[in-house]
């Protein structure tokens, strides 16, 4: 679980205010019980104790304290009924006082005498009295020169209050953990969209930069940040775009100039008055020229794959016999270095694509390969079936690439060491249109490689449906 996570801090706060808040109004509820318990007892104890000086006291005097006493003892049964009951005369003198009640809870001989207290209104007064025991509620009652007092011990209302304090205990965890879960569960469903915005976003790079992040229509935060991300990705691609267009018109325009130097600079080096060495720098322009239109060309099929254009004529052909037509018609390249370029064809490899871009893959692979493979070298290539894909594989026992450099092999302009390939021709641009053509027909390219042994560039891709 992850403790610095949205979703746990959130919950954790949550948990912590929800068990503040309900152990808060425990206590309260505690505390209002018992003043509430109390209060009631008490009064029941006046309303017992305004009985028997209503009853029995208006006839003491003729009667005398023991039928008093007597008639206590028969009409409320203070010991069995565990209640304590004294009537003390004004002078302090006890009339009666009930014996020890049967569970025990109190010694009335210990209960402290009244003393001088102020009766309220109505001749009554109520008050709590610690004993060793526990305490004791007792109302009092001041009748002519007597004062009745009946009281109860708190034990029972203190169960009650245990009871309620055993609920609270049980139910308080019991309710923070129902309360934390739904939290959870209400996280968990809040943030899915979020979760949902950055799988999206994560899948949007530049090849498909028209793709937009789902737009929950909740009109909250959540929606309004969808709607960000949104405006931006499109003020991305509108940069992207008047990027790409930028190059694309740029490398367009230069074609016709560059075609046009050619022819002049050709015609100038055909001029029989030409001195030898005006002749030799016609010459070298004439290749800058070349190096210079080549490299327009590429940027201008770069731009062109980048626009989409890569798989717009989507056919099915043999891959094996597209790899070795190839091959042939660029035998003389190979045989100007002396290397020995062989085809290892498995039969039936089809694919489905843009023939002539996938043939330019077949190009630039095989022209690295002979370009960075030594006099007299080996170039094999391979083409094979995997599973439910074709492979193509370009081999060499050339100079080979460093390790540091193959990560960037497919980036544009990248070039291993300058001088290695300025002298032979390359821009760089090569193995990035390659990567460009793979990526339009759903292939992947990659390169392995020893410095001084050699290299192979492996391209996979599905193969046609229905072989
Ligand atoms: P270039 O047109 O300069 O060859 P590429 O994109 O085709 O550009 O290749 C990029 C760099 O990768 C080259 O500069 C070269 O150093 C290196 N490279 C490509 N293919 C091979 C190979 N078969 N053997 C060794 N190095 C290679």
């Amino acid at each position: 679980m992850n403790t610095r996570s949205l979703s746990f801090r959130l919950v954790t706060w949550y948990a912590g205010v929800l068990t503040l808040v309900f152990v808060a109004l425990g206590s309260l509820t505690l505390i209002f019980l018992r003043h509430y318990l109390d209060s009631a007892v008490l009064d029941t104890q006046a309303r017992r104790a305004r009985q028997i000086a209503d009853t029995l006291i208006a006839s003491v005097d003729r009667t005398g304290a023991a039928v008093l006493s007597r008639q206590v003892e028969e009409l409320y049964s203070p010991v069995v009924n565990d209640r304590f009951i004294r009537i003390t005369r004004a002078g302090g003198s006890v009339l009666y006082i009930s014996g020890t009640p049967h569970d025990g809870t109190f010694v009335p001989a210990e209960v402290p005498p009244l003393g001088t207290v102020v009766f309220d209104r109505e001749g009554v007064f109520e008050r709590k009295v610690a004993l060793p025991g526990g305490s004791l509620l007792i109302g009092a009652v001041a009748s002519r020169n007597y004062v009745v007092e009946v009281g109860v011990s708190t034990a029972r209302t203190e169960e009650t209050l245990q009871q309620v304090l055993l609920l609270l205990a049980v139910g308080l965890p019991i309710g923070v953990l129902i309360a934390v879960s739904g939290g959870f569960v209400l996280v968990r469903r809040a943030l899915k969209p979020v979760n949902q915005i950055a799988h999206k976003a994560e899948e949007i790079s530049q090849h498909n930069l028209s793709e937009r992040l789902p737009v929950m229509n909740s009109g909250d935060e959540l929606e309004r940040l969808s709607i960000s991300l949104n405006n931006m990705i499109a003020r991305l691609e509108d940069a992207i775009q008047t990027s790409k267009r930028f190059v694309a018109d740029a490398s367009h325009e230069l074609r016709t100039p560059l075609t046009v130097l050619r022819g002049e600079l050709e015609s100038l080096a055909q001029d029989a008055q030409l001195k030898a060495h005006t002749r030799e720098s016609v010459g070298s322009l004439l290749e800058e020229v070349d190096r210079l239109a080549e490299v327009v060309e590429s940027l201008l099929a770069l731009s062109r794959l980048d626009a989409g254009e890569a798989n717009a004529e989507r056919v099915r052909f043999d891959l094996a016999e597209l790899v070795t037509t190839t091959a042939e018609q660029m035998s003389l390249l190979a045989e100007d270095k002396s290397i020995r370029v062989e085809c290892d064809a498995a039969p039936d490899v089809c694919v489905e694509g843009d023939r002539s871009r996938m043939k330019q893959v077949v190009v630039n692979l095989l022209d690295n390969a002979i370009k960075y493979t030594p006099n007299g070298g080996n170039v094999l290539l391979r083409i094979a079936k995997d599973g439910d894909h074709a492979i193509l594989e370009v081999v060499d026992n050339g100079i080979g690439i460093p390790s540091e450099a193959l990560p960037h092999m497919f980036k544009r302009f990248f070039r291993v060491d300058d001088s290695r390939s300025r002298d032979q021709g390359g821009a760089g641009l090569g193995l990035s249109i390659v990567k460009s053509i793979c990526a339009a027909h759903g292939a992947e390219v990659e390169v392995t490689s020893r410095p001084g042994a050699g290299s192979c560039f492996r391209v996979r891709q599905p193969l046609a449906r229905g072989v």
